[in-house]
């Protein structure tokens, strides 16, 4: 059961560094609850006492106004939250700003692990710069235990190939590549005939809570495998992540795919 109320919110565009001019994150927490989820470390979100993927606030803004001097800019839905969690096929914020954006200049990116998303490609269709990238980092099996609440895997790749056969730009990100889970190659092999570029990123265990929840899911489920695993990130050395680097771009450069970021 998901817990929501509505908050109010002063605009949908908010600047940002993270190789985009703005962000904007319609709902604030994510139903989709993925267990490594470096947004719930955050501290506006540890201050919340509901656990993570158990709530979303759904953000009222009192216009939707396209910032001034905008002009072609990029904005990226979403950062800290996923703009087409299950919440979003009642609520529609996400829809109600695509509404209201479709017809600018904007450079628009979206991020997500929903397969909803296919839902607004009647608006898709009509932007001048508009990219759906997908995250995708394990099976359908594994996803049930990482992204307990986000579409399968396998429906994230049908809602790819239907974008990509209506003309829109997709991207995929096999990310966080999660060691003895995440099978780089076989996602790049399903996907490739539909996107335009990929991009990889490693799993970050910085913080300590989100370390042991993700230690003691390799513990259960791949037991053989803990010590390694453990060895990979407690190591001073990035051996594991180097070598596979080296391996997914010699692998890009024969296939001829195209990537804009390898961590
Ligand atoms: S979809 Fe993204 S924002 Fe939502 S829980 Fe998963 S990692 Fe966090």
């Amino acid at each position: 059961m998901i817990r929501t109320k509505f908050v109010d919110a002063s605009n949908f565009m908010t600047k940002t560094s993270l190789g985009h001019d703005f962000t904007c994150n319609p709902y604030v927490g994510c139903e989709h609850g993925c267990l490594y989820c470096y947004a719930q470390t955050m501290p506006s979100f540890l201050n919340r006492l509901e656990k993570w993927g158990t709530y979303v606030d759904i953000k009222m803004y009192p216009n939707y106004n396209i910032q001034k001097n905008t002009g072609s800019k990029s904005l990226l839905f979403s950062s800290m939250t996923d703009a087409y969690q299950p919440i979003e096929a009642t609520m529609s914020c996400t829809r109600k700003i695509l509404e209201n954006i479709y017809e600018s200049n904007l450079k628009v990116s979206f991020l997500t692990k929903s397969s909803l998303v296919v839902r607004d490609i009647d608006l898709f269709k009509q932007m001048k710069s508009v990219e759906i990238g997908f995250s995708i980092a394990m099976d359908d099996y594994w996803k049930e235990i990482f992204e307990p609440n986000a579409s399968r895997p396998s429906e994230r790749i049908e809602a790819i190939k239907t974008l990509h056969q209506s003309g829109v730009k997709t991207y995929v990100f096999i990310s966080p590549i999660i060691p003895y889970v995440t099978n780089v190659f076989e996602i790049i092999d399903k996907v490739k005939p539909y996107v335009d570029y990929f991009m990889f990123d490693k799993l970050n265990l910085k913080d300590t809570i989100n370390k042991l929840r993700i230690y003691q899911v390799v513990k259960n489920k791949l037991p053989e495998k803990y010590n390694d695993f453990v060895h990979i990130f407690d190591s001073k050395k990035n051996d594991y992540y180097e070598k596979l680097k080296n391996d997914i771009k010699t692998y890009l450069i024969k296939e001829n795919l195209q990537y804009h970021y390898l961590y």
